[in-house]
């Protein structure tokens, strides 16, 4: 694959660990250990970009928190991987942000050091929700957050939203919604909350009252039809963006674009293979080529992946572009149980000739596991 990678560099580091996390960050680090973090992924992008230099076209700073580094730390490691890949001129370059860890002045340094979007972890605008679930911040730090992003010059911002928290009803969550449309930025991700085991909010569930299966599935539909008429495209099963602000970083995972990921945890897929870095911090710091885990992927799991990850996206998947991937037509199953869906009206397909697409409309969006289930024949259809 000649395409253009997509890069993505974790930053491990929070704040404090919000009750509902199981993601790959850890609390109360110090600065000699931020320190060394950053110089150990210095040495990973010298080593992975090798004498190439790879051409890259999307940055994606994630967590963690990236904002617990400093904005000068920040600024470091994207002049690293200037000079480590060959970074298009045009390329999308995104932080994530914790709306408690950024000002006006850190939002300043990083649009100068040359990030270009700024996706922001809101999760909700009411107080009870944002302390239930053990968020740092607050609603109006949200708004100042945006404010200043905006004054520093982002004109790509995105926020993240959170559905069936603790105690939220369809009202306050068409709150967090008309809060959230309030500050009229470009693109929103909407995540139902997943309870983790081994997470604080799990073991304390039963303190909680949470909207059953049902709620969930109106807050859902509330999120569609309230951001619809907004005008946000609905791009993917949980991304809502204006014309031309979907994220073109995430993008490449669903469209099976290859990309790079650096630091703990980070995932990758090259030139049709996976790869990933284990979580240990410690070892991490101590080695400067981490070990890293293959992940053995047959044809035939490849082209499952592509099939799921593609009908993530409202355009669905194009027969022409899989017959150039793979060199065959869609799977005959695939096609019978596209068929069989599709006169249910909970897959769509388009019959033009030499691009036949399937996808889901958007009322299959909040069912698409067991929709995809039935797709790719992960179990019987009735
Ligand atoms: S800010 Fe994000 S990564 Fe950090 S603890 Fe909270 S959910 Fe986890």
């Amino acid at each position: 694959m000649n395409k253009p990678l997509g890069l993505y560099v974790h930053i491990p580091f929070c704040v404090r660990k919000c009750l509902y996390c199981d993601f790959c960050s850890y609390a109360g680090q110090t600065q000699s250990v931020r320190e060394r973090y950053v110089k150990a992924l210095s040495e990973q992008m010298e080593f992975y970009a090798g004498r190439e230099r790879p051409q890259v076209d999307t940055v994606f700073f994630g967590g963690g928190t990236p904002t617990c580094l400093e904005p000068n730390q920040l600024a470091l490691l994207l002049e690293k991987i200037r000079t480590c890949f060959a970074l298009s001129g045009d390329a999308e370059v995104t932080f994530e942000c914790n709306p408690g860890t950024a000002d006006e002045k850190a939002f300043a340094t990083l649009r100068r050091a040359g990030f270009n979007r700024v996706s922001l972890g809101a999760q909700s605008f009411e107080a009870e929700e944002l302390s239930a679930i053990g968020r740092i911040h607050t609603a109006p730090e949200i708004d100042r957050a945006v404010q200043g992003a905006r004054a520093a010059g982002f004109e790509r911002i995105s926020l993240d939203l959170m559905f069936g928290l603790p105690g939220q009803t369809k009202a306050s969550f068409s709150r967090t919604l008309e809060r959230a449309l309030v500050l009229d930025v470009g693109h929103l991700s909407v995540y139902a909350l997943q309870l983790e085991p081994g997470t604080p909010l799990y073991d304390r569930a039963s303190r909680y009252v949470f909207p059953d299966e049902d709620e969930v599935a109106d807050l859902y539909e509330t999120a569609c039809r309230t951001l619809g008429e907004a005008g946000y495209i609905h791009y993917e099963i949980s991304n809502f963006a204006r014309p031309g602000q979907a994220c073109r970083h995430n993008l490449k995972y669903w469209n099976c674009d290859p990309y790079l990921g650096l630091g703990v945890s980070a995932h990758s897929y090259i030139g049709g293979r996976r790869f990933y870095f284990g979580d240990g911090l410690a070892s991490f710091l101590d080695g400067d080529r981490p070990e890293r885990t293959e992940v053995e992927l047959t044809p035939a799991m490849e082209k499952r992946d592509y099939l799921m990850l593609r009908l993530r996206l409202d355009r669905g998947v194009c027969e022409r572009e899989y017959t150039e991937r793979f060199g065959e037509p869609f799977p005959p199953a695939f096609v019978a149980a596209a068929g069989r869906l599709a006169a249910s009206g909970w897959v769509g397909t388009d019959p033009t000739p030499g691009a036949r697409r399937v996808f889901l409309p958007e009322k299959s969006f909040f069912v698409s596991n067991r929709i995809l289930s039935e797709l790719l024949g992960d179990e019987k259809t009735e």
